[in-house]
């Protein structure tokens, strides 16, 4: 079969670009805090772990205001507070839509970065492993589910250039722009459901499904906007079936 221009326009920009600052988050300080996973593994592991059903800035920014009433953000300090703590910062400071709930699943995370990986979170991509083992270790924390999983492991690899010895177990992570994408193209229905688009994007690069992710954000952020797209200038206006969407 013949390669996806999607996949070929992806594969460039993985191998090509080098290590850049990820945006992860539009405040600057906050996103070099998300950024600086030498000296803070952990706050790019626990603000993944945040990111469920609020929106993604005010989810990944929550690392930082805690680091901020904490006074240090190393986990030592982290876990020297008790749940209750982190209950009431959540709760006082509306961090998040289920502040108790979320507070556990911070905390719990805290405890086991401490425990399991000795303080050192980036011991979970440590020494090239599998990207089946990178998304079983986040799935062992508590609250994340296969979407957190394989988000978290397909930023690590396609823009924290951590090195693994395989991608098979990355899948797409279907935001708006891929969702939007894919529809218009008419690789997928425009009633796709994620599972759909996920299994879509396996078909397509079943090596390394969630590099699409890639491509398809590009797109959709510079051409395939909500409204109005920019066909005429798209670089993948050959292949697409313009769908209405
Ligand atoms: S050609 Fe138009 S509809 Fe198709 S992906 Fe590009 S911008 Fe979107």
């Amino acid at each position: 079969m013949k390669e996806h221009i999607l996949v070929t326009l992806a594969k460039r920009q993985f191998l090509n670009a080098e290590r850049e600052t990820v945006h992860l988050v539009d405040n600057p300080e906050i996103n070099a805090f998300l950024n600086d996973i030498e000296q803070y593994p952990h706050a790019y592991v626990l603000a993944c772990l945040m990111d469920r059903q609020i929106k993604a800035e005010k989810a990944w920014s929550i690392p930082f205001y805690i680091k901020e009433a904490v006074g240090s953000f190393t986990i030592n300090a982290l876990a020297s507070n008790s749940l209750e703590f982190y209950q009431n910062l959540f709760m006082e400071k509306g961090f998040h839509r289920f502040n108790r709930d979320m507070a556990e699943v911070f905390f719990s995370g805290v405890l086991r970065i401490k425990e399991e990986y000795w303080s050192d979170a980036s011991k979970i991509w440590a020494d090239n492993p599998s990207s089946a083992a990178v998304v079983y270790r986040f799935l062992q924390f508590k609250g994340c589910g296969i979407k957190i999983a394989t988000m978290a492991t397909n930023i690590l690899a396609r823009q924290f250039k951590i090195p693994l010895s395989d991608y098979y177990s990355i899948d797409i992570s279907p935001d708006v722009h891929v969702d939007r994408v894919l529809k218009r193209i008419g690789l997928v229905n425009t009633g796709a459901s994620r599972e759909a688009i996920v299994y879509k994007a396996r078909e397509l690069n079943p090596e390394f499904p969630g590099i699409i992710d890639f491509s398809c954000w590009e797109i959709g952020r510079q051409f395939c906007k909500p409204q109005k797209p920019l066909c005429d200038q798209c670089p993948i206006y050959s292949q697409c079936k313009r769908v209405p969407y």
